[in-house]
C-alpha cells in the first residue's frame, strides 16, 4: 500500500513547537517509505482562522525545509483542493453528510446553543459526563417541520451508539479503547454548511487515501469519533500513530510560559533550521544507542514509527542550545556567513551591520566561529572590528592602569608603535614571534604583552586568538588602535 500522511495545521496562530513536531514525524515517515506528505490546512473554523496565518505556517515549514508533495501552491494532483474551505464551496462534505442523514447516521438538530449549554449542565449537575442529550435525534417529520417554520435553524450531528465500545492499535500507544457512552452526539455540520474539524478531517483523510495519521495524542479522544464516521461510511480507517506529549521542565503540558514556542521565535534567536528539526526529531523518539545528532540525510534513513515513544518527552531549551551550537560548529566558514547574512535581512537587522566590510566581516566570523550558539551572537563577538574603539572599563583598570601593571602596559604599547610598522603581517605566527620575542626583551612575561596589546586594539579582555585577529585587522587599523590608546591612558 502506498504511503501517504500529511500535516493537517488550523491556521489560527503561528506554528508552534508541537505542530512542528508532528508534521516533521510525518515528513521524516513519508521520507524513509518513499511516501507522500501532504499539506493540508484545515480553516473551517471560521471565527480564528486567517489567511496570514496560513503564510505564517507555509513560510515556517519551507524554512524549515518541511517540503510537501502536495499542498498548497502544488494543487494539480487528485486529490485537490488542500483547503478545507475550498472543498466546502465544491460540495464534498455536502455529499456524505446527505449519505449519513439518509442511512440514518446523522440527524438534523434544532436546539440553540443556549439549550445545550442547559443540557449540559443538568448533565454536570447530575454527575454525568456534560454530553448533548440526543433531544433532536428521534424528531417526527411534524416536530422538524414545527421547529423550522420557528425559524430555527439546524446543525447536523452524528448519532452515537450508545453501548459497545470502539478499539483500535495506534502505533505509539499499542491498544486503545474507548466506551461509546461517553462519546456524545457531536456535531458534523455547523447550520451555515461549514464543516467540523472531527468530519472534514475524516472524509479528507478518506478521499486524500492517509495510509497513516499521524499526529500530537492531544488529538486522541477525537479518534474513537472519527472512527465512528469511518466505520458509518462503510470505510477502512487509516493507521493511527498518536505522538506523546510535549512537557516544559516542570511537567506541564508545553506552553507559553515555558519559553518561547512558536518556531519563528526561534529563527528570529537564531536557531538554524537543521538544529532545531534535529532537536525536535527527538522529541518522542530515539534510536537503539541513542544518538543525538543526525547531520545530513540521518535522520531520515534512521528514522522510524516504530521507535517512537508513548512517554511525555520534556522540551529542554538548554540542550537546544547547545545543539544549535554544534550545528554551527559543523558547517564551514562560509556556510555560516552566508546563514548569518540571510538571518540578518530576515530579522530585517541591515542596520546593526550597515556599512561593515563584508570580506572583513567573514574573517571576523571565522575568528568566533567555534563559539557561536546562536547567529544572534554574531554581532556582538565581532563588532569592535567595525566600530569606534570603546573600551571596558574593567578591563581597562585590570589590563592597563593597575599598580602592578601600567608601567609595562606603557612601554609595550610603545615599543609596538616604533616596531609594529616594520612587522610582516602576514600571518598568526610571524606576530605571535614579534610578541614573545618583544615580551623576552622586556624581560616580561607574554601575558604582559598579550593582554595590553589585545585591550588595546579591541577594548576588552575577551576575543579571538590575539594574532589571528591582529592579522585579519591588518597592520594600519592594529598601528591606529594602538596609538588612541596610549595616547588615551598613557599621554604622559
Ligand atoms: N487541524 C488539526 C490540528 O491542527 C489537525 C489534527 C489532525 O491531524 O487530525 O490540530
Amino acid at each position: 500500500m502506498a504511503i501517504r500522511v500529511r500535516f493537517a495545521p488550523s491556521p489560527t496562530g503561528d506554528l508552534h513547537i508541537g505542530g512542528v513536531r508532528t508534521a516533521l514525524f510525518n515528513y521524516l515517515y513519508a521520507k524513509k517509505e518513499k511516501g507522500t506528505f501532504v499539506l493540508r490546512i484545515e480553516d473551517t473554523d471560521e471565527a480564528r482562522s486567517t489567511e496570514s496565518s496560513t503564510q505564517i505556517i507555509i513560510n515556517a515549514m519551507k524554512w524549515l525545509k518541511l517540503g510537501w508533495d502536495e499542498g498548497p501552491g502544488n494543487e494539480l494532483s487528485q486529490y485537490a483542493p488542500y483547503y478545507q474551505m475550498k472543498r466546502k464551496e465544491q460540495g464534498i462534505y455536502q455529499k456524505y453528510i446527505d449519505i449519513l442523514l439518509e442511512k440514518g447516521y446523522a440527524y438534523k438538530c434544532y436546539c440553540t446553543p443556549e439549550e445545550v449549554e442547559k443540557m449540559r449542565e443538568q448533565a454536570r449537575l447530575a454527575k454525568q459526563p456534560p454530553k448533548y442529550n440526543g433531544h433532536c435525534a428521534n424528531l417526527t417529520k411534524e416536530q422538524r417541520e414545527q421547529y423550522e417554520k420557528e425559524g430555527r435553524t439546524a446543525v447536523i450531528r452524528f448519532k452515537m451508539p450508545k453501548e459497545g465500545k470502539i478499539e483500535f492499535e495506534d502505533i505509539v500507544r499499542g491498544h486503545v479503547s474507548f466506551e461509546n457512552a461517553l462519546l456524545d452526539d457531536f456535531v458534523l455540520m455547523k447550520a451555515n454548511g461549514v464543516p467540523t474539524y472531527n468530519f472534514a478531517c475524516v472524509i479528507d483523510d478518506y478521499l486524500m487515501e492517509m495510509s497513516h495519521v499521524i499526529r500530537g495524542d492531544d488529538h486522541i479522544s477525537n479518534t474513537p469519533r472519527q472512527i465512528h464516521v469511518y466505520k458509518a461510511l462503510g470505510w477502512e480507517p487509516p493507521t493511527f500513530a498518536h505522538l506523546s506529549m510535549i512537557l516544559g521542565s516542570d511537567g506541564a503540558r508545553l506552553s507559553k510560559r515555558h519559553g518561547h514556542t512558536s518556531v519563528l521565535e526561534y529563527r528570529k534567536e537564531g536557531y538554524l533550521q537543521d538544529a532545531l528539526i534535529n532537536y525536535l526529531a527527538l522529541l518522542g523518539w530515539s534510536t537503539q544507542d541513542s544518538q543525538q545528532l543526525f547531520f545530513g540525510n540521518s535522520l531520515i534513513e534512521n528514522f522510524s514509527l516504530d521507535r517512537c515513544n508513548s512517554s511525555p518527552a520534556t522540551f529542554d531549551p538548554s540542550k537546544l542550545l547547545w545543539m544549535n551550537g554544534e550545528y554551527i560548529r559543523n558547517k564551514s566558514d562560509q556556510e555560516i556567513f552566508d546563514l548569518f547574512l540571510d538571518w540578518i535581512s530576515w530579522t530585517k537587522q541591515d542596520d546593526l551591520i550597515k556599512g561593515w566590510d563584508r570580506a572583513l566581516l567573514k574573517k571576523a566570523i571565522s575568528l568566533e566561529h567555534e563559539k557561536i550558539k546562536l547567529l544572534k551572537d554574531i554581532p556582538g563577538l565581532v563588532d569592535f572590528f567595525f566600530k569606534e574603539l570603546s573600551f571596558d572599563q574593567t578591563a581597562v583598570d585590570k589590563i592597563l592602569l593597575s599598580d602592578t601593571k601600567k608601567d609595562s602596559a606603557k612601554q609595550v604599547l610603545q615599543e609596538c608603535i616604533i616596531r609594529l610598522p616594520n612587522q610582516d603581517f602576514g600571518s598568526p605566527e610571524a606576530l605571535e614571534m614579534f610578541a614573545r620575542n618583544l615580551a623576552q626583551e622586556l624581560g616580561v612575561s607574554n601575558s604582559k604583552v598579550f593582554h595590553p596589546i589585545r585591550v588595546a586594539i579591541s577594548g576588552r579582555t575577551q576575543g579571538p586568538s590575539l594574532f589571528h585577529m591582529m592579522e585579519v585587522m591588518g597592520k594600519d587599523e592594529v598601528l591606529k588602535r594602538i596609538q588612541q590608546t596610549a595616547d588615551k591612558y598613557f599621554k604622559n
